[in-house]
């Protein structure tokens, strides 16, 4: 049966949400997960700031986003704009924020969607930017198209391929984005047990893993199988955390945070709040981590499972997200996708 359109709205909004706060709860993590404990004594317990010798976040205030957050709010207007997902829409919203933000002159944009920003604003065809494309990029910012797709993860992996074309069409970096929009599209689903919407995540990885260019990369769905091991493991929390970051990853590789993501979702149980709080002592590229896997659970739980405080932080410290409108938009659309 399908649920109310308040639920999707519900729902939708607390995956943006989700994206929001493990992005900006993860954003001031140092490079490995002894670090990260030894400056903050501990779990981080609310949003920092940046500590002043963060190699790519120095500056930012606490509860602010970083370029995950920011891509997928540019992906989804672009989405919202276009009626559909296109690759000149992507491209086109993608270039508006490299140049809203000054992308040459800004330390957080990751090195494939620089070189096809780059390369499109010097004339290049959107459809030829991405082949190089193995990191995390197309996977980060990827949550609007699990939205929309609500149960159906074939058009979800579809929409991917799409999306991912001007900077990630790569076996390895859409299979990883197929992973997280299909998670997302199961998650709207609202019989969906945790264990439903992991693996949809493991099936998409594995659809997804036959479109793009043949490039270099570690089976992404085979890797969250591994991560997901070490979450249901034995161990401390702590030390399942560290094995995610030692055994599995957390750098730019889309074959290592994506599958650490889902395994600090499976930490988590779904939560995001300790999705958040996990990401960020997972440490290396946390941001990323914590933004997909708060993006999923907050999907799956909705709304509601955010303390108020977290939701008014997000809204102050970003104002130029309109967190709101967006999720009202894009349940517009999912519903009439869905009817179609
Ligand atoms: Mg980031």
């Amino acid at each position: 049966m399908q649920a109310s359109s308040e639920w999707y709205y519900q729902h939708v909004l607390g995956g943006l949400f989700g994206q929001a706060l493990g992005d900006a709860f993860a954003m001031p993590a140092y490079l490995t997960p002894q670090d990260t404990w030894e400056y903050y004594d501990g779990w981080l317990d609310r949003f920092y700031p940046a500590p002043v010798d963060h190699p790519n976040h120095a500056g930012l205030a606490a509860g602010q986003v970083t370029d995950d957050t920011q891509q997928a709010m540019a992906l989804a207007e672009a989405i919202l704009e276009d009626g559909e997902v296109t690759v000149i829409g992507t491209a086109r919203g993608l270039v508006n924020w490299y140049q809203k933000i000054d992308g040459d002159n800004s330390s957080y944009v990751g090195p494939n969607t620089r070189r096809a920003c780059q390369a499109i604003i010097n004339g290049a065809d959107p459809f030829t930017t991405g082949t190089l494309g193995d990191t995390n990029g197309g996977a980060m910012r990827i949550l609007p198209v699990g939205l929309i797709n609500a149960g159906n993860i074939k058009q979800a992996v579809k929409d991917t391929v799409t999306a991912c074309t001007p900077t990630h069409y790569t076996r390895v970096g859409i299979s990883a984005a197929s992973a997280v929009a299909s998670a997302v599209a199961q998650a709207l689903v609202s019989e969906s047990s945790l264990e439903d919407v992991l693996s949809a995540g493991t099936r998409g990885a594995g659809m997804g893993a036959s479109y793009g260019r043949i490039w270099l990369g570690a089976s992404v769905s085979r890797r969250i199988d591994l991560a997901l091991d070490i979450a249901r493991g034995s161990g401390s929390l702590f030390e399942k955390i560290v094995d995610l970051h030692d055994i599995v990853g957390s750098t730019l590789s889309a074959s290592e945070t994506i599958p650490s993501a889902f395994g600090v979702l499976g930490l988590a149980e779904g939560d995001p709040l300790s999705a958040a709080r996990f990401a960020a002592a997972l440490s290396g590229d946390a941001d990323t981590a914590g933004a997909i896997s708060c993006a999923v659970a907050g999907t799956w739980m909705g709304i509601e499972a955010f303390p108020e405080d977290v939701i008014k932080t997000l809204e102050e410290v970003n104002p130029g997200i309109q967190f709101r409108n967006i999720a009202s938009r894009l349940t517009e659309m999912l519903i009439n996708r869905m009817n179609g």
